[in-house]
């Protein structure tokens, strides 16, 4: 039997989850409060806990919240981890840091962006000024975003963005929607200057990790790949050493952004790549070698991920005057497609993600 008490459906509840897990351990929470409230009036807050040394030379890093939303699954994870943390010794020279819900707006709210409209996981541009230029993005805009959340209007948006897809081509419309500078209000959007949640990290960073030899991400996301599947992703450097650790540790069921964007076939996959968190945290931390992952569980598939997620965008663009049950709705649709609330899912994920701490406790024990 697996336990899935560690599955929240709110931001309060896995909130306090966390908490009480490191109480339980007698550790202390570093949390640093966000100016907005969640929708219960609830602080909103990046709570982090170490494990560990504070002069250990390897630490782990293990963040929920990039993608919002996404990160009640991450929090699940933590909190199981903290639950097993009284049967797993850490070598002596490993630290662990939990950064839970580092965008704890998106959480709360139930969005994949932040306060801003901005995806976190587009923010971290390699340097101020930069923008991530997406002209194909231009195209879809008016029409990703739909009009109305239901009833006719509704399915004559779906009918063209169908039309515009077919124009486009399906490569065209898959780069179309990986990230954009040029419309705030729109889809993927990454910021013109680093987001609250940015500087937080840069700062936790420059606290905790700075001064080690080897630090290792593990970024946690939900939406993509088959169903309960959690495949970690590397965005270290082809050819690098952080690479070829990371394959030593995660072996086949692993791959890298690279790899994706020869998949893919586009030659400036990198400016997506570049702007993503665990991007973000290797040029954080000069001197120090970053293995840079992340890992996604698969839940749905892309054709129902996106129409929750274009709900959600007319739910922000055009909803204000919406109802209170519709507003529930659509974030509902939005947590359900993010958080399948099957027991199933909830397994597989905390199996997967205990395999993948395991072997990155194995791993940097055996530098
Ligand atoms: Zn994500």
């Amino acid at each position: 039997m697996i336990d899935t008490g560690s599955f929240s459906t709110c931001y309060g509840d896995a909130r306090k989850k966390f908490l009480d897990s490191v109480e339980r351990l007698q550790l202390s929470v570093h949390s640093i409060e966000h100016e907005l409230r969640g929708p219960n009036d609830e602080v909103l807050a990046v709570d982090v806990a170490h494990l560990g040394n504070l002069e250990a030379t390897r630490l782990i890093t293990v963040i929920s919240g990039t993608h919002g939303v996404e990160g009640l699954a991450g929090s699940a994870c933590q909190v199981d981890w903290l639950s097993r943390f009284h049967r797993t010794v850490l070598p002596n020279d490993i630290a662990v840091l939990l950064v839970h819900a580092v965008n704890p707006y998106g959480v709360a709210w139930r969005r994949r962006v932040n306060e801003d409209n901005v995806d976190l996981n587009r923010n971290f541009l390699s340097h101020v000024g930069t923008a991530i230029h997406n002209p194909h993005y231009s195209k879809l805009h008016d029409i990703i975003i739909p009009d109305a959340y239901d009833g006719e209007e509704r399915i004559a948006s779906d009918a063209r963005l169908a039309e515009i897809r077919n124009e486009l081509g399906e490569d065209v419309f898959q780069i179309a929607t990986l990230g954009q500078s040029s419309h705030p209000d729109g889809f993927y959007y990454s910021g013109d200057r680093p987001v609250w949640s940015n500087v937080v990290l840069q700062e936790l960073m420059d606290t905790y990790a700075a001064r080690r030899e080897v630090v290792s991400v593990i970024d946690i996301h939900t939406g993509l790949g088959p169903y309960g599947y959690g495949l970690v992703g590397i965005a270290n450097d082809p050819g690098s050493t952080e690479l070829e650790l990371a394959r030593d540790w995660y072996g086949e069921a692993m791959t890298t952004f690279s790899e994706v964007g020869q998949l893919i076939g586009y030659p400036d996959y990198s400016a997506y790549t570049d702007a993503m968190l665990i991007s973000g945290i290797r040029r954080m931390l000069t001197g120090v070698n970053v293995i840079s992952g992340g890992i996604e569980f698969g839940t749905y598939g892309p054709e129902i991920i996106q129409a929750a997620e274009r709900s959600d965008a007319w739910l922000y663009t055009h909803g204000s005057n919406a109802s209170a049950e519709t507003k529930e709705t659509v974030r509902r649709e939005l947590l359900d497609v993010y958080l399948p609330p099957r027991t199933d899912w909830q397994e597989m994920v905390l199996v997967r993600a205990a395999q993948v701490m395991r072997q990155t406790i194995d791993g940097m024990a055996n530098l």
